[in-house]
């Protein structure tokens, strides 16, 4: 029987950080993957939306040509070009993971795995024994009772990013990051769409004023959004959605029903529960060193649940890997992580919302700086959105950051950073930042909670 230190199961953004960072650390490292490596963020989440993203951005980004002087004629989109552009992008990174993974060493088992015991793993026909088990294996898509998918009128977004003609028209039902970007992508290449959320507002749990002004924006482009409206049931017949809506039921129709209501967790059939791990609500339990109830099984990424994002899973897998090899390290505060939304204009966002600062009891002091100030924005046409800064009230500690326009996943990063350090308004606000540039709203949003806001 072959021997490793470290079995990660699933190679996705948690689970091939996992064995790289564990392979730097000396360990022998196997990694299990039925599917192609790089997980759903590689192959059907982050990478391939994004590449579509870059396409429906370049494409409004020509139709709007003549604002800036540039005349541009007779453009077309070419929807199936746009698909499969996005599946050889896909394709590249994923290869990039194995090219990672020979490169570090580790063996990769193209297979299913199961746990057989604290210590063993079946990985296809072969057992492989394991000093130490990592379960990274993720969501999958689903459905909702009565509204499941079948790949044709009813979409996953698996399909969505697969299917190389562009519908009609489109309801999307989940109004969370994942919808509204499809939405976005729809709406840019011409389709009519309708967003369907059951929460009071788009993104729930993001500061309000952000989605409340992303809705607007995306008012304008033409999507239709119906929040505080919970499905129903769908005819698949006449393609007819009913919500009910204000103590009403509406119904809203289209050639397509793209489904994006969250995913199945994959804990189950892996062998954890005969292994004494404790699975809550489908995630799995861990401790702040990502360890389970049994010992020598870890886990980490989608399956354990918080926030469902690539960087939450990447940075865990880090963690899980020092953890293993003996390091004092625990897993990263939710407060510290951001979270992007790559429709248009972008959302990103870090810390706590204004509603989550009153409901924790801080005092609080907020400030709002307007894309319309500045310099960059307007040259660049993009004045949309804003900068909305919370830092507690006492000491001026930056809490939470919500930017709302053209760049904000980029811009982020700094509040990233600042989170990490602790840093105040005034440390930020200090901070020089070039000239002229979109994150200089952030040092205007921080000069504003001293009184020193120089454009506004
Ligand atoms: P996964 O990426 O789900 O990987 C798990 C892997 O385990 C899979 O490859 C699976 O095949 C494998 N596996 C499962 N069970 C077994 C088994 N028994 N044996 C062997 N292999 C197994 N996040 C962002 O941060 N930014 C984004 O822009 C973003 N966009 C997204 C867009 C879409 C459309 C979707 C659906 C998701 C998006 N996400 C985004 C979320 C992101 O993809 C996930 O948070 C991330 O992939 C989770 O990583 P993971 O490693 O936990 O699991």
């Amino acid at each position: 029987m072959k021997q490793f230190d470290l079995v990660v199961i699933g190679a996705g953004p948690g689970g091939y950080v996992a064995a790289i960072r564990a392979a730097q650390l000396g360990m022998r490292v196997a990694v299990a993957e039925r599917d192609k490596p790089g997980g759903v963020c590689v192959n059907w989440g982050c990478i391939p939306s994004k590449a579509i993203l870059s396409s429906a951005w370049l494409y409004e980004d020509m139709r709007n040509a003549e604002a800036y002087g540039i005349r541009c004629q007779g453009i077309s989109a070419d929807y199936g070009a746009v698909i499969r552009r996005s599946r050889k992008v896909a394709d590249r990174m994923s290869r990039g993971v194995t090219y990672l993974f020979k490169k570090n060493g580790i063996e990769l088992f193209p297979a299913s795995a199961t746990i057989l015991s604290p210590a063993t793993v079946r990985v296809g026909e072969e057992e492989i024994s394991a000093r130490n088990i990592l379960v990274a294996s993720g969501t999958a898509v689903r459905g909702l009772p009565g509204i499941e998918p079948d790949g044709r009128v009813i979409l996953t977004s698996d399909d969505a990013l697969a299917q190389e003609t562009l519908p009609r028209s489109v309801i999307v039902l989940g109004g969370g990051a994942v919808g509204v970007e499809f939405a976005y992508v729809y709406r840019a290449f011409g389709a009519d769409v309708a967003i369907v959320e059951m929460e009071d507002q788009l993104l729930p749990r993001t500061d309000r004023e952000v989605a409340k002004e992303l809705e607007k924006s995306l008012g304008k482009q033409g999507i239709r959004v119906l929040t505080s409206s919970p499905a129903k049931g769908f005819d698949k017949g006449t393609r007819t959605l009913t919500v009910s809506s204000g103590g009403k039921e509406e119904t809203v129709t289209a050639e397509k029903l793209l489904v994006a209501v969250g995913r199945k967790v994959l804990s189950a059939g892996l062998g954890l529960e005969a292994c004494g791990v404790e699975i809550e609500h489908g995630f799995v339990k861990v401790d702040d060193r990502l360890r389970t109830a049994c010992p020598t099984i870890w886990a980490i990424g989608d399956v354990i649940g918080g926030m469902m994002l690539a960087h939450k899973a990447s940075a865990e897998g880090v963690v899980a890997a020092e953890a293993i090899a003996g390091k004092e390290v625990r897993r990263t505060d939710p407060d510290r992580i951001p979270a992007c939304v790559y429709c248009r204009p972008e959302v990103a966002t870090i810390g706590l919302s204004e509603e989550e600062a009153k409901r924790r009891g801080i005092e609080y002091k907020v400030s709002k700086f307007p894309f319309t100030a500045l310099g960059k924005a307007v040259a660049s046409g993009h004045t949309d959105g804003f900068v909305k800064m919370i830092a507690e009230a006492k000491y001026g500690e930056m809490i939470g950051c919500h930017i709302l326009g053209v760049g904000a996943p980029d811009m982020i990063a700094e509040l990233s950073l600042a989170r990490s350090l602790e840093a105040t308004f005034h440390e930020i606000g200090r901070t020089v930042h070039a000239h002229p540039t979109l994150p200089e709203a952030i040092r205007e949003a921080a000069l504003m909670l001293g009184g020193e806001a120089i454009d506004l």
